[in-house]
């Protein structure tokens, strides 16, 4: 079987929906969107809209970082404070940085003129 065009269609629209829901996932991070649910889940920006990858089902012993103390996590990406910790320190649970940042300025992203490549065997 050979690249079809039905091949074509459907995997440039999957790319298309993968992309958009990029763009989303940004714009909400950019915006903080979910502040709220963010603050109750003692998160920093970056673990809160980016850094929930993939983690296991399964309840998972860690020590905290804070007060050295044996905590239970609902899934395997175990954070690195306590909720207690995180609150007391205002910091993020997951990664133990600082929770809310100030604005990031976003510089223009200027594109590189594209030089044509040389081939093997062009002199
Ligand atoms: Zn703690
Ligand atoms: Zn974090």
């Amino acid at each position: 079987m050979t690249w079809s065009a039905d091949d074509i269609k459907s995997t440039g629209e999957s790319r298309a929906l993968h992309f958009r829901d990029a763009l989303r996932r940004y714009e909400l991070a950019r915006t903080d969107g979910k502040r709220d649910q963010r603050q109750a889940s003692y998160e920093c920006r970056f673990c809160f809209y980016f850094g929930h990858g993939m983690a296991g089902q399964a309840f998972t012993e860690y020590t905290c970082k804070g007060c050295d103390t044996e905590q239970m996590h609902s899934n395997t990406a175990v954070p690195k404070l306590c909720d207690d910790c995180a609150t007391k320190m205002d910091a993020c649970r997951r990664c133990g940085g600082t929770r809310e940042w100030p604005d990031i300025p976003l510089a223009p992203v200027k594109a590189k003129p594209v030089r044509p490549k040389k081939r093997r065997w062009e002199k």
